[in-house]
This record gives C-alpha cells, sequence and structure tokens, in this order.
C-alpha cells in the first residue's frame, strides 16, 4: 500500500495562515480583491466611479452615481457581523483544514467568543458550503445507500427505519479502480417520489446507479440512469461488500467524524446543512491548501442569512 495521498498532502499550515491572514488588515484586504477583483463595483446599481471614506473603523465605498454607501462585507454572508475577520478567517481555518468536524463548541474555545458567537459563524459557513453544493451531480458509476445518523431520543427501533434517526440518501461516485470521488447527500425520507426528485437533481445524464433491493430505489430510473438492484440474502455477502465497498468507506468514515461531535438536536433540525458540510469538505479534500480560498470566494458570493433565518425551520 502506498501513502494515502489524501492524508498525506501538505495543506495550509497554521503558521502560513498566520502570515496570510494573521491580522484585520490582511483578511479585509483579501476579502476585498476577492470580491471586487477589477475594482470596486457598485452592488446597487454596477457603477465603479467612487470615493472611500473610514467610518467607526469600518472602510466605506460611496457610488459616484447612486451615492450609496457599502462595506466589503454588505450583501455577503459577513453582513452586519460583530466579531473581527481575523476571527472569522481563523474558524474557517479549522473547519476546512482539520481532519475531523470541528464543532460551534470547538470553535468557541480556539477563538475566544461566547457559544452563540460560534453557533452562528458555524451555521453561516455550512450554508455557504451548502448552496455552493447544491448544484453538484454525479456521473459515471454511482453507488447509493440509505443512511441514518443521530437517534440519541431513548425508545427507536434499532437499524433502518428508526424514527428517531434522520434518515438521508448516501451516493458517492466512484473511480475506475473503485474508489470514492464524489458524494451527494440528502435528507430524505424513503419514499419512491423523494428518490426521484433527488435522483433528477443529484445525478447527471448517463449515470450507472448501484444500489441494494431497498424498494423506493427503484425510482431512481426518473434520472436518465441504467440501475442495478444488487439484492442479496445470505450466501452473496462478498458481492455486496465489494459493490458498495466506496459508500460503505465514506459512511463508516462519517459516522466515526460524527460520534459525540454534535449535539444530536442540532444535527436533527440542521441536517441538511450539517450534511452538505461534509458534502463540501469531502468533494475538495483533494486540493487541501486551495479549500479556504474556495470558500471564501463562495462566501462573498453567499446572501447575507441572519440568525432568524438559520435558526427557521425548513429543514425540520
Ligand atoms: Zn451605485
Amino acid at each position: 500500500m502506498g501513502i494515502n495521498k489524501v492524508q498525506f498532502q501538505k495543506g495550509l499550515s497554521m503558521a502560513e495562515f498566520m502570515e496570510r491572514y494573521g491580522v484585520e488588515e490582511k483578511c479585509h484586504a483579501a476579502l476585498v480583491a476577492l470580491r471586487w477583483p477589477d475594482g470596486f463595483v457598485c452592488p446597487y446599481c454596477g457603477e465603479t466611479h467612487h470615493c472611500m471614506f473610514e467610518r467607526n473603523g469600518l472602510t466605506y465605498w460611496q457610488c459616484s452615481a447612486c451615492r450609496k454607501q457599502t462595506t466589503v462585507l454588505c450583501g455577503t454572508i459577513f453582513e452586519a457581523t460583530k466579531l473581527p475577520l481575523a476571527k472569522w478567517f481563523l474558524g474557517m481555518h479549522l473547519l476546512t483544514q482539520s481532519k475531523n468536524n470541528v464543532s460551534a463548541l470547538e470553535l468557541k474555545r480556539h477563538l475566544g467568543v461566547r457559544y452563540r458567537t460560534a453557533w452562528l459563524l458555524k451555521h453561516k459557513l455550512m450554508q455557504v458550503m451548502c448552496e455552493r453544493e447544491a448544484p453538484r451531480q454525479l456521473a459515471g458509476r454511482v453507488e447509493v445507500d440509505d443512511a441514518y445518523l443521530g437517534g440519541e431520543r431513548p425508545g427507536g427501533k434499532p437499524g433502518r427505519g428508526s424514527e428517531n434517526k434522520v434518515s438521508f440518501i448516501a451516493a458517492v461516485q466512484t473511480s475506475h479502480t473503485g474508489k470514492g470521488v464524489y458524494v451527494c447527500l440528502k435528507k430524505l425520507k424513503f419514499t419512491k417520489e423523494a428518490v426521484a426528485e433527488w435522483a433528477k437533481t443529484a445525478l447527471s445524464a448517463s449515470v450507472h446507479v448501484v444500489s441494494d433491493g431497498l424498494w423506493c430505489f427503484q425510482a431512481i430510473t426518473a434520472a436518465d440512469a441504467t440501475h442495478e438492484r444488487i439484492v442479496t440474502g445470505g450466501g452473496a455477502q462478498c458481492v455486496k461488500m465489494e459493490a458498495f465497498r466506496a459508500v460503505n468507506t465514506f459512511l463508516g468514515n462519517l459516522k466515526t467524524a460524527y460520534s459525540g461531535t454534535y449535539h444530536a438536536f442540532d444535527f436533527e433540525k440542521y441536517a441538511d446543512r450539517y450534511l452538505g458540510e461534509v458534502q463540501y469538505r469531502f468533494n475538495r479534500r483533494f486540493d487541501l491548501s486551495a479549500i479556504l480560498k474556495r470558500l471564501l470566494v463562495a462566501a462573498v458570493r453567499t446572501t447575507a442569512r441572519p440568525e432568524r433565518w438559520l435558526r427557521a425551520e425548513q429543514y425540520g
């Protein structure tokens, strides 16, 4: 066995991170360069002529045409934040470079902020990752399985269909050697309608899907996909293991990473956001040195998401 290329890649060291983004001015300059790479463009009218001034320690751009004032944070996920950008950046570094998931509680300790502040930062960044991954479509050979997480409340039945657990679909696109390349995860109730709906958005044309015999997976052909159902029962375990090696490995790692990390209630309520974070990180794990910059680009392109919106029940 050769060394694992994903685990041994260089990534962005804490020393490099501090040199690049260790102080407020550098973080601010980085956001300006990412948001307006060719110079200021008014977000309200598209004008480029402007003047700049400082007020209460913030830099403002005033448009020469419509006269509206803006900061580099307005209209992005950072809008209205009271947290210094250096802390935001450190939070993003921790979330993208750690091997395991970093909880809001850990962020609170590392950043020296209140829990509520850490929770908001974490959920805003998960929302950025989720929205960035929303158009993801898998291609080629894809292993699909039903999966269950959470369910810390007592009284549930074990295994498939346990009513206290969050059910989600896990799909892994494999390489020619059978390794996982990209994943798509989605909270789902396992009905034919829900699986058909998911297949139409998450699978590109001519995908070859491999799944087990769970009846609702028949609806995968709602997308332009071929579908191979491997129904096992006694005897054929090794065939099954081989056919689902990538998705089983992925789910095994996911369950290990999640054990003890998250508050079960939070996971159940915001499952799509948590799954979006896992999906985002997995699908970019081959280039850890670039992932922070990519997250920054996505963050300045994601619209403001206030606390009330983040805590609403749309994921419930
Ligand atoms: Zn303007």
